[in-house]
């Protein structure tokens, strides 16, 4: 098998490395850089901080803050016009993967024009865009590292999933001293989003060589450190490998893919407005459940690297054991039902079958071991 692999042609790892963000940019022959983040970095000092670094390097960056959380169409509109405005020859993404998919969507937009419902999966974008470099304040998304972005339509509400080069980062500076700032819920959240990048890599139809290693690297340190970096967001050591397996696992699902908990959880963030990496958790046991049978040895290397499950147990015992560590990491995550975290029963219900036909429409679900239904993935909603 040919592998396509894609990655940001630069990536600058480690503590304090946001600080050289300017050299970055400048070295790959950039001036005038849009700083796309949102209104938390610009009150936490973080993005003045950024802002310092590229005048310091000779560079004319300009601000745009208003992003939102799961970025829609609607919100790209006052963004391209600050892109136009600063005659931007570059775009970086501050944030979480909000900030950072906004600015994918802006470099592409910004050059192609048309609107991103043009591009959405199926759709594999070549370009071109203006160059993104992504600096991450969440160990999450992996956005830094992903040829993805995703926007949610303002008129259809529906999350879409955006793929192909022209979203790949020529950049990535990833510094966890930016996520000492989170707090647990988004710690859990994001944290759990990035063990569901290493875990559906892993088991995806897509995977291959490249991307196995550096998900099972990923899981195996999501498996020591979430819960540390949950209890004491100061643990600077929990924090940097956390950063780092994000950073990894979005690398391994960029090349491989995601699978059925993305495919359904994305449709919960857009109608009911869920953090992206709540929904995942939400999901996560009881897809893993629907999923294990029709892969046991992929599920069981993950229960292995997870530390849930041993050489000496047989790959379904293991799998299964997977499934329980998953519930257990919930619990310990204090991750709510849809119900508990406040979902009207009845409205879930109602809109259960457009999300299921939205989950499908994405093409997720074909990744996942086990292809599920449109029915299945109804029952599975009615499951969690
Ligand atoms: P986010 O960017 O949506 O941010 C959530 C909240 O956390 C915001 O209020 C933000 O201000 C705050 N925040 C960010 N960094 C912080 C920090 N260091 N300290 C305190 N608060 C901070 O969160 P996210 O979970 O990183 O991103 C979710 C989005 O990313 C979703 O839209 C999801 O669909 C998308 N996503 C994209 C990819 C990709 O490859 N492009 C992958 C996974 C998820």
């Amino acid at each position: 098998m040919v592998a396509n692999l894609s990655l940001p042609r630069i990536l600058r790892v480690g503590r304090g490395a946001a600080d050289e963000l300017g050299e970055v940019v400048a070295g790959l022959g950039l001036s005038r850089p849009l700083l796309v983040t949102d209104a938390f970095l610009v009150g936490s000092g973080a993005a003045e901080r950024l802002t310092a670094t590229l005048r310091r390097a000779g560079l004319h960056p300009a601000l745009f803050s208003d992003t939102v959380p799961d970025p829609t169409t609607d919100s790209l509109t006052p963004g391209l016009a600050a892109l136009h405005d600063h005659g931007a020859d570059s775009v970086i993404g501050f944030g979480g993967g909000s900030p950072m998919d906004t600015a994918k969507a802006l470099a592409l937009l910004g050059v192609q024009g048309g609107l991103m419902r043009d591009y959405k999966a199926p759709h594999v974008n070549h370009g071109p865009a203006l160059p993104v470099i992504a600096v991450p304040t969440t160990a999450g998304s992996g956005s830094e590292a992903t040829q993805v972005t995703v926007i949610t339509d303002s008129a259809t509400d529906e999350k879409m999933l955006c793929m192909g080069p022209a979203f790949q980062p020529l950049a990535a500076v990833v510094d966890m001293e930016l996520t000492l700032s989170m707090p647990p819920r988004l710690t859990a959240d994001t944290g759990v989003d990035a063990l569901t990048h290493a875990v559906e890599a892993y088991v995806s139809r897509k995977a291959g060589p490249f991307t196995d290693g550096l998900a099972l690297t990923a899981i195996a340190t999501i498996g020591r450190q979430l819960r540390r970096a949950y209890a004491d967001g100061s643990d600077a050591e929990a924090r940097e490998a956390m950063m780092l397996a994000a950073t990894q696992a979005g690398i391994a699902f960029s090349n491989s893919s995601v699978a059925l908990v993305h495919g359904m959880s994305r449709p919960i963030g857009a109608h009911f407005h869920v953090a992206h990496g709540l929904s995942n958790a939400m999901l996560f046991p009881a897809v893993t459940a629907f999923s294990v049978h029709a892969a046991p040895a992929r599920y069981a290397d993950c229960a292995r690297a997870l530390g849930a499950a041993t050489a000496v147990d047989a790959d379904a015992a293991a799998a299964d054991k997977l499934v329980d560590a998953l519930h257990t990491l919930c619990r310990d995550l204090d991750v709510p039902t849809p119900r508990s975290y406040g979902i009207d029963h009845a409205d879930w219900t109602r809109l259960t079958p457009v999300m299921a036909e939205q989950a499908l429409a994405s093409g997720s679900p074909a990744n996942n071991p086990a292809v599920p239904t449109a029915a299945q993935i109804e029952d599975l909603y009615a499951r969690v």
